[in-house]
């Protein structure tokens, strides 16, 4: 089996990943589009990172792994490597599951306010106010273990990062104008992606 090679292993993981991923995001995406949005805060600024991090973590992987570009940038690897990457993927896969369940028809791809919007601060959300943009950094994460390339492996990081660091404050703005005072103390009790740390 000299064909089966570890790069090859870890793009096919992370190819299943991105297949998990997609398949526990289907229900609640078609679900949340029957629930009526009452505020939609979609700036240029959040079109363009959401762009940004979608090519990060998904077009420029699959760019590598489908066309072979860029293969100056390959790199070797290793099977502890990639299990490594295997698991923090996994984890984040169950992570993100549990957001999604948490979350309900709150959820939105983008920074939405749904007409009856709840505040979540149960479950998952008890422990950080992002467990969602927790998940995203893990798959962010996972993908330089999994794909030996050093753009395709890196790109997570950079697109993820930008989403995350322009949405992430006006997000908690968008949520202290709707909830008020409830979301100050959430906000007291929690931290955003790591528990009682950041
Ligand atoms: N930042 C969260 C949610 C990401 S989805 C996380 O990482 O888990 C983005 C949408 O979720 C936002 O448009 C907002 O309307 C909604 N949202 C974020 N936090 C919420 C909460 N605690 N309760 C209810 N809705 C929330």
């Amino acid at each position: 089996m000299t064909w089966l090679t570890w790069p090859l292993v870890g793009m096919i993981i992370w190819c299943v990943c991105l297949a998990l991923w997609i398949a526990i995001r289907w229900v609640p995406n078609r679900r949340s589009r029957r629930a009526k949005i009452s505020l939609a805060s979609r700036t240029p600024s959040e079109r363009f990172s959401m762009i940004v991090s979608w090519m990060g973590l998904g077009g420029i992987p699959l760019i590598w792994i489908f066309t072979g570009w860029p293969s100056a940038l390959d790199h070797e690897t290793h099977p502890v490597v990639v299990l490594v990457g295997a698991a923090i993927f996994a984890l984040s896969l169950r992570l993100f599951r549990l957001t999604h369940k948490a979350l309900g028809v709150m959820w939105s791809h983008s920074l939405d306010l749904r007409e009856d919007h709840k505040l979540v601060s149960t479950g998952i959300y008890e422990k950080v106010r992002h467990p969602m943009y927790t998940a995203f950094w893990m798959w962010a994460l996972a993908q330089p273990f999994l794909l030996s390339n050093w753009l395709a492996g890196l790109s997570g990081i950079f697109g993820f990062g930008t989403l995350y660091f322009l949405r992430v404050g006006q997000e908690e703005r968008m949520m202290e104008e709707r909830f008020g005072q409830e979301y100050r103390d959430y906000s007291k009790r929690t931290k955003r992606i790591i528990p009682g740390i950041y």
